[in-house]
């Protein structure tokens, strides 16, 4: 069966954290448009050079260009049985088209997890991450250490801040997602889609939550 989770919420609520976690215990793929955009910034592409313009200002790459490239990751073999999309849709038009997209392969969105957290506590977690260069895995200089500084324990990768977690770009980012992504939250909420979970507990805390709504949401499904 196809399985397609949408992760939904803030910069900073814990989507990527939640959606890795996810990734293992689902074994779908966890596609973020953001991680898709950083790597093609790394690698110097014309779609990097593109995103860029508007990734480092804390705004939104146009809804054609993110779409082309969404378009192309689903058609990779891995996401046969379809996804973790984290951070993706983004506006409702990227949620419209998503809609059309995954009709198209008999799929659909299943479920849309969005977890909240107030503002100062974007912001906090903003400013402390760190991400790794090789796969976008992700901590915190204090609610996620890695166990030696600057090394991803993952991959052992280098681990960086990114440009866009300045302070000025967050709040514009917080802005944007407030504007233009939060009326994802009514959308979902009115095709019966949306499960709010409580991003302010500890990361496992917020994992444990994420585990039983999937529980129930596949136990309701099964009858
Ligand atoms: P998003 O993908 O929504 O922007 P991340 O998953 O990248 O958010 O998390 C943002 C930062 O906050 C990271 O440094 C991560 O380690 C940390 N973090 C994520 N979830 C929690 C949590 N529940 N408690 C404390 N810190 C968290
Ligand atoms: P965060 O994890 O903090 O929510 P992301 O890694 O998802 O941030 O996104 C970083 C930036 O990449 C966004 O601020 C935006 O510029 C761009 N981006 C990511 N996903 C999308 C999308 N679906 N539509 C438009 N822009 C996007």
């Amino acid at each position: 069966m196809l399985t397609y989770i949408v992760l939904l919420g803030p910069p900073g609520a814990g989507k990527g954290t939640q959606s890795k976690v996810l990734e293992t215990k689902l074994e779908l793929p966890h596609i973020s448009t953001g991680d898709i955009f950083r790597e093609n910034i790394k690698n110097g592409t014309p779609l990097g050079t593109l995103a860029n313009a508007y990734i480092s200002k804390g705004n939104l790459v146009p809804d054609d260009v993110t779409l082309a490239m969404l378009r192309e990751r689903f058609l990779l073999p891995d996401c046969k049985n379809g996804a973790v999309l984290d951070g993706f849709p983004r506006t409702p038009t990227q949620a419209d088209e998503l809609e059309v997209l995954l009709h198209s392969f008999g799929g659909q969105v299943n479920l849309v997890l969005f977890i909240t957290a107030p503002v100062e506590t974007l912001i906090e977690r903003l400013a402390g991450r760190w991400t790794c260069k090789a796969q976008g895995h992700i901590f915190h200089e204090d609610f996620n250490q890695p166990r030696l500084k600057g090394v991803c324990d993952i991959d052992g990768s280098e681990l960086y801040q990114r440009d866009d977690d300045k302070a000025e770009t967050v709040l514009n980012r917080i802005e944007i997602y407030q504007n233009q992504t939060a009326p994802l939250i009514q959308y979902y909420q009115e095709r019966g889609l949306l499960i709010e979970i409580n991003g302010i507990a500890s990361i496992e805390d917020v994992s444990t939550q994420v585990m039983s709504v999937l529980h129930m949401a596949s136990s309701s499904s099964h009858g």
